[in-house]
């Protein structure tokens, strides 16, 4: 603290003030003087004091009286007072002056060290009690501080969700047609040239889209906004799975991939195939990747059984580049890559292994990595699944290969972009649908009012009345068939916030943009047995 205490000195002699005052002389205090009762009160009303030393006797205001009126400002309720009195011990004074609140008395003649002892005591005091103030003051602003950094950061989340949901969105409906539209095309028996080109144009988009999905699952994941679902699935079908999606380019490139996976594993098992697809996807696609020469090989075994549970322990083993050792930590980092002439030479945005990171972590597992750098690299992780006794998974759509005819089924298309309108048109032409266009949710609304469809394809934001609204104003309708009517939301959002919002306005599921023709068929297929 580096203001002085102030003491006030009250005396209706002058004398008696500097007597004082020199006594006082070398501690570290500022003295302020009062001639009178009157006076002292003034100047305690307007400054504070953190001693009064005051004399009984004056004319006028005795230095009683004066306390009296001093301590009702509640200013000056606690202010320690020193009566300076010629009177001895006399008991009469003593009580008067305690009643008034004094804390002690001296008596003239006054000794110098008693009174400098006494002065010292109460000043000590009177810091110790500014320090708490100003701590308290202190610790008050951060505390204010902090609560506003924290608002802040949360402001600063909740405009990067916003953020990120606008730009999933307006990214990926203008990719989604771009992607479709290649798909189209790729169909129309090009020529051969023209071929080559909507190749570049579909490995190009189909990597652009895995960059903005990469993005948005990463900051869905930083933002612990992740579930995973426990669903029926065979694990070998799911290995060939990945390991065909990757056997066009391993032969392109001569390279060799192999599938080994254990005979103790059960045929059906139980937890999120999807999520382990992805994270299958991305190290098979790092191998396949940063391997010039030599093999990778997926290598899948059962680690532990317990309870109607499978711990399996998987291995991605190639023959390819290798890692550095000082390296092997930084390359789980977001956006980090071994070296910088990575992403000119392999492409890729260093977000890979972050999200497959943390997607083995969050599910109980730990991915590992052994490199030699030339020599190759083995990415493992386990991950627990509960054994089904099942020994098939029967119904699995997206297991069937061919599509077949969708004649006799009759769709409402609600869409306002004129591109998609186009690309779903296609689609259902091709598979013998019958179909509907509405350019909005209140014509489609009067659509399904005035036909009877076996589903609706529904885009959530357009112009004149949302998806959502139209929904609502569908099932609010009198008839069964308004309630029963399969409603298919088409949103672009990844968000799991907007695919709960879809389930509580009531429509009956969801298909991603970009369409899938294959996700997009086997929804609205059943549609078409029900009628049957
Ligand atoms: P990306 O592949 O998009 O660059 P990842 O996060 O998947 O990002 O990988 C980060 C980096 O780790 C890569 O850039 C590469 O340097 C290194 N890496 C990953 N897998 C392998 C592998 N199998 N062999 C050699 N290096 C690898």
């Amino acid at each position: 603290m580096n203001v002085k205490p102030k003491i006030l000195i009250v005396d209706d002699r002058l004398k008696n003030i500097i007597v004082l005052e020199e006594m006082l002389a070398d501690l570290d205090i500022e003295m302020v003087r009062a001639n009178s009762g009157q006076e002292a009160v003034e100047k305690a009303n307007k400054t504070e004091f953190a001693l009064v030393l005051m004399d009984v006797r004056m004319p006028g205001m005795d230095g009683f009286e004066t306390v009296e009126k001093m301590r009702k400002n509640p200013l000056n309720e606690l202010i320690p007072i020193i009566y300076i009195t010629a009177f001895y011990n006399e008991d009469y004074y003593r009580v008067k002056g305690i009643k008034t609140g004094a804390v002690d008395f001296i008596t003239k003649p006054i000794i110098p060290d008693i009174l400098i002892g006494k002065v010292t005591v109460f000043m000590k005091i009177y810091r110790q009690r500014k320090n708490l103030e100003e701590e308290i003051i202190w610790r008050e602003e951060i505390e204010k501080d902090l609560k506003k950094a924290k608002e802040l950061a949360e402001d600063a989340t909740r405009a990067k969700q916003k953020f990120l949901s606008t730009m999933s969105h307006e990214i990926r409906t203008p990719l989604n047609a771009i992607i479709n539209t290649v798909n189209l095309l790729r169909e129309e028996e090009p020529r051969s040239d023209q071929l080559d080109s909507l190749e570049i144009l579909k490995f190009s988009a189909d990597n652009l889209l895995q960059i903005v999905n990469d993005i948005l699952d990463y900051s869905k994941i930083d933002a612990g906004r992740i579930e995973f679902e426990k669903v029926e699935f065979e694990m070998r079908k799911l290995l060939t799975g990945v390991k065909q999606s990757f056997d066009y380019e391993v032969n392109r490139r001569h390279l060799v991939l192999d599938l080994r996976i254990d005979e103790g594993i059960p045929m059906v098992l139980l937890g999120d195939s999807t999520r382990l697809t992805q994270i299958l996807i991305n190290l098979v696609g790092n191998a396949v990747k940063f391997t010039e020469k030599g093999s990778i090989i997926i290598e899948a075994k059962p680690v532990k059984k317990y309870n109607g549970q499978i711990d399996i322990g998987f291995s991605i083993i190639d023959t390819g580049i290798g890692i550095p050792e000082d390296k092997i930590e930084v390359i789980f980092e977001s956006f980090t890559q071994a070296s910088s002439s990575t992403t000119r030479k392999y492409g890729g945005t260093g977000l890979g292994l972050a999200i497959t990171k943390k997607l083995v972590e969050l599910q109980g597992g730990e991915l590992k990595v052994k490199s030699v750098v030339c020599k190759g690299s083995t990415f493992s992780f386990s991950l627990p699944f509960l054994v089904s006794d099942k020994k098939f998974v029967e119904d699995d759509p997206h297991q069937k290969s061919a599509f077949h005819s969708l004649k006799g089924l009759k769709v409402l298309v609600v869409e306002d972009n004129l591109v998609n309108q186009k690309i779903v048109s296609k689609y259902l032409t091709k598979w013998e649908a019958k179909f509907d266009i509405a350019e909005n949710g209140r014509v489609a609304v009067e659509m399904v009012e005035k036909n009877r469809y076996d589903v609706v394809l529904m885009d959530l934001h357009m112009p004149e009345m949302s998806g959502y609204e139209a929904t609502l104003k569908i099932r609010a309708m009198n008839d069964d068939y308004y309630q029963e009517l399969p409603i298919i939301a088409l949103t672009a959002s990844v968000f799991l916030e907007d695919r709960e919002k879809i389930f509580q306005f009531g429509m009956s599921g969801f298909i991603t943009k970009p369409f899938n023709p294959k996700e997009l068929f086997w929804t609205i297929s059943p549609f078409l047995k029900k009628r049957d």
